[in-house]
């Protein structure tokens, strides 16, 4: 091993696949990555956590929680994973599928509520954490101190910094945040030197992600992503829960109502069946409801295929978008690599292969590549492995407001981080001395349609007639995602920034639906956002004409005088028509400067000779 400044790797930093469902635990030596199991051999850690019934402590994480979760359903907490750093209104649609209580904090978070006892989601997957932590420090027989934790590709900044939060709980310090796809490629350590274009399909329990990653010259370089925080064999299970609630309903009467426990126990049966059916054509149901009523029925696997075809279509319109946004075809696509439970179920693969028209990858186990994925870049970090190296992108463009409601895009949507990016801008007012920094993330052009991330004032600006100051405002995403915007005023060195770290970030729901508004709405959006323009420019030029004018008016002849009226008049109605076609305002805004060029020279000979530069 090797000894590097500041550090010596002999400590080891762990890699862990942190799931809505599973959770595991990986390390990486030399000789390539291993999954650490518990004592009973199990890699697994169910991602479940019993608390004692009066909220007051937990009980059991891991299987022992998830084995019990039908006995306790009101104190037993999983799919913390799908609260983590999100808002209240965010999960409503969850709430409803969690036998336990979900309630609003701060800030409008979602925060989970054991018989009057509040938990954060972070401390929750803390205690999962800790699990996975405490198996890696009796696998090395000493403390464990620094994880890389992987992430849904669509993870926002909120989330992921809830899950930095949850490592810190769990005392683990998070030197790097990954995106679970991206960990799935460097787990099948792919032949480096070989140029090629990996698909990577993450079907999990909860979610669904799907990256487009290039590998070139040892590099590995994120193209793009798309997928879906709901969609997973969750999905699949409740589908099948509710055939079964429904036959149950038809057999024995409508009245009927299931019970949380009931609920829970027809879940864990419903995946149960589903799984079976991977491999077998058929699965017998049997719940006994008592008084002597048992229902029983055969589900063939024909059945399933028909609830899960539009199901997987999904993933397939997901890897449609990954494709476009990475401007290529199916055919382009060299490797898949299939990753998460979900992948071991034929119809998935076949139609998946199907789609890429290449056999998709299923060598290593789905269930732990991504955590082997982790423990490779863990190796990275800590100078054991130092071929390759990994780039992430951003999931939706970065901008700040313009004036009139406008969105200036800085960084774009997939551009690869760490980024840097700058812009221009100047002052609409005379003798403004403050900006008002906006920062927005999404893809439509004006700050309605998108989310506000933050804001922060530029002060301290000396006065100068408008559109004189050079405002330059710097975005810097670093490899981690955490968004920091600079703005220094040039000709005073003025300078102020913010790192903005939103209270629960964006939702991928939005993202989703931002995304499809965007194409939805790409044409309004493009007159909308350059009549602001032009309104903006044509008022700026309007009142440079009548300064030139105040200072020249007497120079200039009644008949030119009388034409430029005529050109500015009809320039102000289009700033006031809200319906003007962009293209004749342009027209008529460009005639108007034509026009004025005249009167601008002859308001600048005044200037040099007032100054005594000309006579
Ligand atoms: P996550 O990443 O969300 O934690 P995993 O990758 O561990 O999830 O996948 C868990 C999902 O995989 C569950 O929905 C589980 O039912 C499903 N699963 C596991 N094995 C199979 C199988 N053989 N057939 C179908 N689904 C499976
Ligand atoms: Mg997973």
């Amino acid at each position: 091993m090797t000894t590097q400044p500041g550090g010596t790797s002999d400590e080891p930093i762990i890699g862990i696949d942190l799931g809505t469902t599973n959770s595991l635990v990986a390390y990486c030596d030399a000789t390539g990555p291993v999954v650490i199991e518990g004592t009973e051999g199990d890699p697994v850690v169910p991602s479940c956590v019993r608390f004692d019934p009066t909220g007051g402590r937990h009980e059991a994480v891991g299987r022992e929680a998830r084995d019990h979760a039908v006995e306790f359903p009101e104190h037993t907490v999983f799919s913390a994973k799908r609260l983590m750093g999100r808002g209240i209104d965010a999960v409503k649609d969850e709430i409803d599928y969690l036998p336990y209580k979900v309630v609003s904090g701060d800030h409008d978070t979602a925060r989970i509520d054991i018989s009057g006892r509040i938990y954060t989601p972070q401390e929750v997957s803390a205690y999962i954490l800790q699990e996975l932590k405490t198996r890696a420090e009796a696998h090395f027989d000493k403390p464990v101190r620094k994880a890389v934790i992987t992430v849904p590709a669509y993870f926002d900044d909120a989330q992921r910094q809830a899950t930095r939060d949850a490592g810190r709980i769990a005392g683990l310090e998070v030197v790097r945040i990954v995106n679970e796809p991206t960990a799935a490629a460097l787990a099948y350590d792919l032949d480096r030197q070989q140029d090629s274009t990996i698909a990577v399909y993450d079907l999990g329990g909860g979610t669904f992600d799907v990256s487009i990653l290039r590998l070139n010259k040892g590099v590995f370089q994120v193209l793009s992503t798309a997928g879906d925080t709901h969609l997973g064999g969750d999905d699949i299970d409740r589908a099948i829960v509710e055939l079964i609630q429904k036959e149950i309903r038809a057999q024995f009467g409508d009245g009927l109502s299931f019970p949380p426990s009931t609920r829970q126990a027809f879940r864990s049966f419903a995946e149960a069946t589903k799984i079976r059916l991977s491999n077998d054509e058929s699965a017998e149901i049997e719940v006994a409801l008592g008084e002597d009523r048992v229902y029983h029925r055969t589900l063939m696997r024909t059945e399933l295929i028909d609830i899960m075809q539009p199901w997987v279509e999904k993933t397939i319109d997901a890897c449609k978008r990954a494709l476009r946004d990475a401007k290529l075809k199916p055919a382009d696509v060299d490797q898949v690599v299939m990753v998460g439970g979900s992948t071991r179920i034929p119809l998935v693969q076949q139609v998946v292969g199907q789609f890429f028209d290449a056999e998709p990858y299923t060598a290593l186990n789905p269930d732990t590549v991504v955590a082997l994925g982790a423990s490779v870049q863990a190796a990275i970090i800590a100078g054991i492995n130092r071929e390759a190296l990994l780039l992430d992108v951003i999931p939706l463009s970065l901008g700040i407001e313009t004036m009139g409601g406008a969105v200036a895009k800085i960084i774009v949507r997939n551009t690869t981080v760490p980024a840097v990016a700058a812009e221009k801008f100047s002052t609409y007012v005379d003798g403004q001395t403050n900006v008002k920094i906006n920062v927005y993330q999404g893809e439509r052009e004006l700050t309605k349609d998108c989310r506000l991330l933050g804001s922060f004032d530029l002060t301290g600006i000396p006065p100068m007639p408008a559109g004189l100051p050079k405002v330059e405002v710097t975005f810097m995403v670093d490899a981690n995602g955490i968004l920091t915007v600079t703005a220094v005023e040039r000709r005073s060195e003025k300078q102020a920034s913010i790192q903005v770290v939103p209270n629960h970030g964006l939702t991928r729901n939005e993202v989703d639906r931002m995304e499809m508004e965007s194409y939805e709405h790409a044409i309004d959006d493009m007159t909308e956002h350059r009549l602001i323009d032009l309104r903006n420019q044509a008022k700026l030029d309007i009142r440079q004409i009548s300064k030139q004018l105040e200072k020249v008016g007497d120079e200039v002849k009644a008949d030119y005088r009388a034409e430029i009226d005529t050109k500015v008049s009809t320039v102000q109605q289009f700033i006031d028509d809200r319906e003007a076609d962009p293209n004749a305002f342009h027209q008529a805004l460009t005639d108007m400067d034509h026009t004025t060029i005249r009167l601008a020279e002859l308001a600048i000979a005044k200037t040099l000779r007032d100054e005594g530069l000309a006579d």
